[in-house]
């Protein structure tokens, strides 16, 4: 898995293509690892009103799309890029992931 939580990507395929968006969850789907991102790829949902709190209605909301339709942005050199992986230096060795077009790390924001 490349992409991770807080991640800017861009989105390759389906009507968002072209556009940039923060990850906000990544979930299992039965096609594999589908990232939510707010404002893309958004759906209709017919929303019944199961409480008092909660309106019926047709609602918009953004179903995940494929991990393998989306790519990461550097956050350093702001291109699109495949990702790797390398391992930091120190007694704390962690992996981490490697932008293969500047070669510099790519932070994450959020766990
Ligand atoms: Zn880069």
């Amino acid at each position: 898995m490349n992409v991770r939580r807080g991640d800017t990507v861009l989105v390759l395929a389906g009507k968002d293509r072209g556009k940039r968006g923060t990850v906000e969850r990544v979930e299992k789907t039965k096609r594999g690892f589908g990232v939510v991102i707010p404002g893309i790829n958004m759906a209709k949902r017919h929303q019944k009103a199961r409480s008092r709190t909660q309106t019926a209605g047709i609602i918009d909301l953004p179903v995940p799309i494929h991990v393998s339709n989306v790519q990461v942005v550097c956050p350093r050199c702001d291109r699109p890029t495949r990702v790797g992986h390398g391992s930091s230096e120190g007694d704390h060795a962690q992996r981490t992931r490697v932008c293969k077009r500047c070669g510099e790390q790519i932070e994450v924001t959020t766990k």
